[in-house]
């Protein structure tokens, strides 16, 4: 039987209680009788001690313990798996003899509602699980239309539902994340975040869960795992903690993740406006007792929406140029919010509501958080302008690609039937 060693990339406390739990049951094998009774069972025990034989060991004590109660061991449905570094796993066809029962040693297994890794970076966990929670999020979003209902803590709520399949089990794989598995829980978070928001699907990770308000689920399930071996180191001293402490604590943690997560903002690779707006008063952003973002509102906010600059971008438009004034300007979200000359009407309301002439996105943003009457005068604004240029963008279309608009209309219909009850 080959011997392999334990990985050193196992966490320290699992790997001191599988350790543990070895060397008492080698102390009980050094009963002669024990061993016997194991040989009689046909359970493999050699005298050299190795990882394998232990794992042999160990089942054919909790077999005989099982038995003794009257009761019996499904062996066929048992599993083994073996920790190991890279390049050090064990040759194809290794497996372990039990009872009789050949059990192959597998390169993962499914525990608990988690897929353990022989590398132990749950790499196979987090792949297994994105498909479902892509499949969630999907019809999770059908729901959730950018136009009228659910509200916005309904959204939170089919949010939140994700939220908790993706960080089920975090306390053991949040110190084991690797870049490749960040990333494929960022796209289901952004699924969702989009949702929330109301936005353009092509928003980055970043300006979605940031005008969301949701931190990244990595840096989440860090947080959990702290509060989770705290918790642990706790009661292993046997001290107890009234439910203050642990809420102190939480917070502490949540404020470090709310830290980690600016300092990541500060050299954002998408949506550097809105993020460079929001960023600084993070805080307040999160914490606000009103406002919730409209569909028209989240197209100004992050710049992914009916303006020329970003029409031309995904190829609905041949010119980025403003078609509502005579400026020449590029029409952008900064154009439309502090220069186009065909909004001057509503932007003189919105100045007499924020009580400034600065109407850049960082002092918007400001204004919008801290008074809510600035946050209705900001959407009442965005609403109407957004309003009209999306009448002439589609009058424009009309004019120009007639057979689009008709299919549009179409996949706008289907769309809506698909939200219909049955
Ligand atoms: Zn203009």
């Amino acid at each position: 039987m080959t011997v392999y060693k334990w990985n050193s990339l196992v966490p320290v406390h699992l790997y001191s209680k599988i350790k543990s739990l070895l060397v008492q049951t080698s102390i009980k094998y050094k009963s002669n009788v024990e061993i016997a009774i194991a040989r009689q069972h046909n359970c493999t025990i050699t005298s050299k001690v190795t990882t394998l034989n232990r794992a042999v060991a160990i089942h054919c004590l909790f077999i005989l313990r099982i038995r003794r109660l009257g009761l019996e061991v499904a062996l066929n449905k048992s599993e083994a798996i073996c920790f190991h570094r890279a390049r050090r796993g064990p040759p194809a066809g290794s497996h372990i003899v039990v009872g009789g029962v050949r059990i192959a040693v597998n390169s993962t297994m499914k525990y608990l509602g988690l897929v353990l890794d022989s590398r132990w970076n749950f790499g196979p966990h987090l792949r297994q699980l994105v498909p479902k929670l892509r499949g969630a999020a999907a019809a999770l979003s059908r729901l959730l239309p950018n136009l009228g209902n659910p509200n916005t803590s309904c959204r939170w709520l089919y949010m939140g539902i994700v939220r908790s399949m993706a960080l089920y089990g975090s306390p053991v794989w949040a110190d084991g994340l690797t870049a490749p598995n960040v990333a494929l829980l960022r796209s289901s978070q952004r699924a969702m975040a989009i949702r929330v928001i109301r936005g353009y699907r092509t928003i980055s990770f970043e300006a979605a869960s940031l005008l969301a308000g949701s931190p990244p689920w990595d840096l989440e399930a860090k947080a959990l795992a702290s509060l989770y071996r705290w918790r642990g180191e706790l009661a292993a001293r046997g001290e107890r903690f009234p439910p203050r402490v642990l809420e102190a604590r939480r917070t502490e943690l949540r404020c470090d993740t709310i830290t980690e997560w600016k300092t990541r903002l500060a050299q954002p690779s998408a949506g550097h406006a809105i993020i460079a707006a929001v960023n600084p008063v993070m805080e307040a952003w999160i914490g606000r007792g009103h406002g919730v973002l409209t569909f028209r509102l989240t197209q100004v906010l992050s710049g992914h929406g009916c303006f020329g600059k970003y029409l031309c971008r995904i190829g609905r438009e041949q010119t980025s140029v403003c078609h509502h004034c005579d400026g020449g300007l590029e029409d952008t979200a900064r154009h439309t919010l502090e220069e186009c000359s065909a909004w001057a009407e509503p932007r003189r309301e919105l100045i007499a509501v924020l009580g400034g002439t600065d109407l850049s996105l960082s002092t918007v943003i400001q204004a919008m958080v801290n008074s809510e009457s600035a946050w209705d005068g900001v959407a009442s604004f965005c609403e109407q302008v957004m309003l009209a240029k999306e009448a002439a963008e589609r009058e424009r279309e009309s004019r120009s690609f007639p057979s689009r608009r008709r299919r549009a209309n179409r996949q706008r219909r289907e769309a809506a039937a698909d939200l219909r009850p049955p």
